[in-house]
Formats: C-alpha cells, sequence, structure tokens
C-alpha cells in the first residue's frame, strides 16, 4: 500500500468527486525542501524563516538570505515558495534583537510586529526575498496580523523595494490569520492581500487562551475545539466573498480527523509536513465534498473539541 501511496503522492490530488485540493508543504531548510518534492508536495506553503535568524552572533545579512531562499526555491524546481517574514518574540530570544522585557511573551513584540518595530531588518529580509530567480515563484507571507494597517506598512516598504530592485511584475502578498482578531475582521484583512493562510497553532492558542506550550493543558488545546472552526469558517467565507484563496498552515492540516473538516469549510488548500503529504493525498482521494460539507456543519455546532473529535474518527472509520 505505501509504494502506491508514494506513487500517487506525485498526482494531482482530488476528492473522490473531483474536488481538487492543493497539498503544499511546511518548510524550514534547504534539506526539508528536498523532501518535500520527493513526497509529492506541490509547492511550498510556510516557509518559516526563524532558521535563519537563530544561533548566531549577528543577523544574517541580505546575500546570507538570498543563497538560503535561492536555494530552497531551486529545490522547489518551479513550485511556488510562500515565504513567511521573520516571526520571532520574546519567546525565542537571539542576542542580536535586544527584545524589550515582557511578562508574556506571547501577547509581546512578535511577528509583523517586530519587524515593524525593526524596519530594517524587514527591509533586507524583502530585498532578500525580491531577489530570488524566478522573482514570479515567491510570495511573501506576513505572520501575527491582527489589522489591515500592519498589512499596508508592510506593503509600501514592499513597494520601494521592487522600486529599488526595478521589479515591474507584481509580488503576490498573504496574511496569516493566527490571532482571533483577524478571523474576525478576516474579510477587512483580505481586501489587502492576495491569499489568506491559517496558522491553527496560534489561532488555538489564542482562541482558548491556552500556551501552546502548556504541558498540563495539551491535551486540551485542540485546533478541533469549535471555537477555533468557527473562526476558520468565518475566515474562508470571508475570503471566498472576495475571490481570495485561503489555506490552512497550522498543525491541524496535518491531522487526517482534521482534514475533512476543513475541505468541508471550503479550505481547497492545505500546507503540511513534508513528509505525510502522500497519506493526506490518500485520504483526500476518498473522501467527497458533500460528507466533509456535512461533517463540517455537524462539527461547527458541537460544544466541545472531545466531541468533534469523536465525531470526524466516526466520519473516517469507513475510509481506513
Ligand atoms: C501557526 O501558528 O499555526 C503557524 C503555522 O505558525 P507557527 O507554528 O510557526 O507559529
Ligand atoms: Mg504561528
Amino acid at each position: 500500500r505505501q509504494q502506491s501511496e508514494r506513487a500517487a503522492a506525485h498526482v494531482d490530488c482530488r476528492t473522490a468527486d473531483g474536488e481538487r485540493i492543493e497539498v503544499f508543504a511546511n518548510l524550514g531548510s534547504v534539506a526539508e525542501a528536498q523532501v518535500a518534492v520527493a513526497h509529492g508536495a506541490e509547492g511550498c506553503g510556510l516557509l518559516r524563516t526563524e532558521f535563519l535568524f537563530l544561533e548566531r552572533d549577528a543577523s544574517p545579512t541580505e546575500d546570507e538570505q538570498l543563497q538560503q531562499y535561492q536555494g530552497i526555491a531551486s529545490a522547489l524546481e518551479s513550485r511556488p515558495l510562500v515565504i513567511r517574514t521573520l516571526d520571532i518574540g520574546g519567546d525565542k530570544p537571539i542576542p542580536y534583537l535586544p527584545l524589550p522585557a515582557e511578562e508574556n511573551p506571547a501577547l509581546g513584540l512578535r511577528g509583523v510586529r517586530t519587524s515593524l518595530w525593526r524596519p530594517d531588518l524587514l527591509r533586507v529580509q524583502l530585498r532578500a526575498i525580491l531577489r530570488v530567480q524566478p522573482v514570479e515563484q515567491c510570495r511573501v507571507l506576513l505572520p501575527m496580523i491582527t489589522d489591515p494597517a500592519e498589512i499596508r506598512a508592510v506593503r509600501r516598504m514592499l513597494d520601494e523595494v521592487r522600486r529599488e530592485l526595478s521589479i515591474t511584475s507584481p509580488v503576490q502578498v498573504g496574511a496569516m490569520i493566527e490571532t482571533p482578531a483577524s478571523a474576525v475582521i478576516a474579510g477587512r484583512i483580505a481586501r489587502e492581500v492576495d491569499f489568506l493562510s491559517i496558522g491553527t497553532n496560534d489561532l488555538t492558542q489564542y482562541t482558548l487562551a491556552m500556551d501552546r506550550g502548556h504541558a498540563e493543558l495539551a491535551h486540551r488545546i485542540d485546533g478541533l475545539h469549535p471555537a477555533v472552526l468557527n473562526l476558520i469558517a468565518m475566515t474562508v467565507d470571508a475570503a471566498d466573498e472576495q475571490d481570495k484563496l485561503v489555506a490552512v498552515c497550522g498543525g491541524l492540516a496535518s491531522e487526517p480527523a482534521a482534514v475533512p473538516i476543513l475541505i468541508g469549510l471550503g479550505v481547497r488548500e492545505l500546507s503540511v509536513v513534508p513528509t505525510l503529504v502522500p497519506q493526506l493525498k490518500s485520504l483526500i482521494r476518498t473522501v467527497t465534498v458533500d460528507a466533509c460539507r456535512s461533517l463540517a456543519q455537524r462539527a461547527l455546532s458541537m460544544d466541545t473539541a472531545e466531541a468533534v473529535r469523536a465525531l470526524a474518527n466516526e466520519a473516517m472509520a469507513p475510509a481506513r
């Protein structure tokens, strides 16, 4: 079975009733890009660029960043590469970026807030991203967005950088939906960008007010909580209204129990752990959009994550 799954992993993925679902990979290095391609990923839906900034004495130069991004773009051949701007915060301290002391780092300077607080670092990163060849292969993704003004501020800088580099083609920009604020006003966020990408790890943490690394609460930090699912539904509906693509790149997209629900909520692009691409594609091929829709509708009205999980597992049983 595994061998045929591997072969099928390189074929475009459709549900049993023919709906196209794109399966991308989340990456954090050049090596992972090769693994992703070998496993049939259709591109990279989330490059976590933090790996470039950690464990060093100074921030990586424009050329150092370009070399890494170019290596990943080349390893992906012509597949799309979504590069997320630096998502660093007080919980991942880096010596050359002293952040003010924070009592609640998860609620402090992180993601796009850090980038706008240190625009010099953002400018270098945007220049490196825009110098990758071919320039159309890369898209820019902004983490921890809470309102459209943040996007407009980054876009202003992006336009300056495009002029500096004489880039005439547009550069696609996306916003991560990973705060409840951005999900609630997803329509207004979607207006400012080309695509949305839902980060279920942080969206779950901030919606449930439970630290994503908390050991005692770990069993309750579940993206299938109906509150999280309702925020995902709001986001997809708002994006659909404006014909903007919405992907899910958080951990929920890598969970077999969650994938039919996400499809039922209208998600058509997943970005997942590279080695899970074959398994998830073969799961998707067994479901129909209609069945996913009714499953999702039921999930939205349940009252606990546990109940949603029981429902999802029951629905998946015949597919196993
Ligand atoms: C997320 O929050 O779901 C996400 C994809 O980003 P990260 O896990 O890197 O915070
Ligand atoms: Mg996140």
